[in-house]
């Protein structure tokens, strides 16, 4: 088996790092960055993200799996201390593999056929680099709504307890194949209306958001940000591809949930 390792980079992942790298090369795994079988990401749920768009290309044969060096993550839930645990069962193969569902973004320009297309892990935002973000939502080719506000957020399942849980969306099983939509700030009054709550949306259903004013938007992907000039549409759907974690033991989403936010003794 071939792995790879991604740290935060600071001095205390980077030890770990070494020392992962060491248990398992003398176990006879391969140190292979380009076309790893494992992922081991050092570090916390950001160190993950960094990890999944840089395999990005490689998702149907990469499996990740987390070491948190700081708190407790969503993606990241070793801990240090767990670190000969669980190099032995990378080691033995003692591990099943399960798979999130991903976002798909594809985003159209004005003057061209080309397209960005873009997958996320937690989610993508739109926010108008200057102005208020004003953008027609269309659920399945049905306009839906008029937004204007801060900008909009859609995320993924394991992303639902990341930047969509901070702008009052559920959290969402990642066993469900769902998109999240939510809103920043929407004006509401007597002329602007908006639904003022997050729509849960089927793997089936599409989402196209066209604006309406200006065409120039900050687009995020994770971690990722990119100014995008004039955009015609930005489409969202779940995606066809997934992630793939490594799971060595039973650790509910829920218990994830609990030990991350309401009992932090973990
Ligand atoms: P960052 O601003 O350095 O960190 C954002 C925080 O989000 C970190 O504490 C990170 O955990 C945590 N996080 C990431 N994915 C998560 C998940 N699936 N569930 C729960 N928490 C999660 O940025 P970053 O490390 O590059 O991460 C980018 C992410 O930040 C974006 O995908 C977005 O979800 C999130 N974000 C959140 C807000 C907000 O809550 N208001 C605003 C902007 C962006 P670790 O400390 O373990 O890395």
């Amino acid at each position: 088996m071939k792995f790879a390792i991604q740290s935060r980079n600071d001095e205390y992942s980077n030890e770990l790092m070494d020392r992962a790298k060491t248990y398992l090369s003398d176990f006879g795994l391969e140190w292979n960055e380009q076309s790893p079988d494992i992922v081991i990401s050092i570090g916390g749920d950001g160190t993950l993200l960094h990890a999944f768009h840089r395999y990005r290309e490689q998702l149907s044969t990469v499996a990740f799996v987390g070491i948190h060096t700081g708190h407790l993550g969503f993606y990241a839930d070793w801990k240090p201390s767990e670190i000969e645990k669980l190099v032995i069962s990378i080691a033995k193969h003692q591990f099943e593999v399960i798979q999130y569902p991903l976002l798909e973004a594809t985003i159209n320009y004005r003057n061209t056929e080309e397209q960005s297309v873009y997958l996320a892990l937690n989610e993508s935002t739109i926010k108008s680099p200057d102005v208020t973000l004003v953008m027609d939502v269309e659920l399945n080719d049905s306009h839906f709504e008029r937004f204007r506000g801060d900008g909009l957020c859609m995320s993924t399942p394991s992303g639902s307890t990341a930047y969509n849980k901070a702008l009052g969306g559920a959290v969402i099983h990642p066993s469900l194949e769902a998109m999240q939509l939510t809103e920043m700030a929407s004006i509401n009054n007597r002329v602007f209306r908006t639904v003022g709550a997050p729509l849960v949306l089927p793997a089936h259903h599409v989402c196209v958001l066209k604006p309406v004013k200006a065409p120039d938007f900050m687009v995020t992907i994770d971690h990722l940000q990119l100014l995008h000039k004039d955009v015609k549409s930005i489409q969202y759907r779940v995606a066809k591809e997934k992630v793939r974690f490594a799971r060595f033991r039973p650790f509910p989403f829920w218990t994830r949930v609990h030990d991350s936010f309401i009992d932090s003794d973990v």
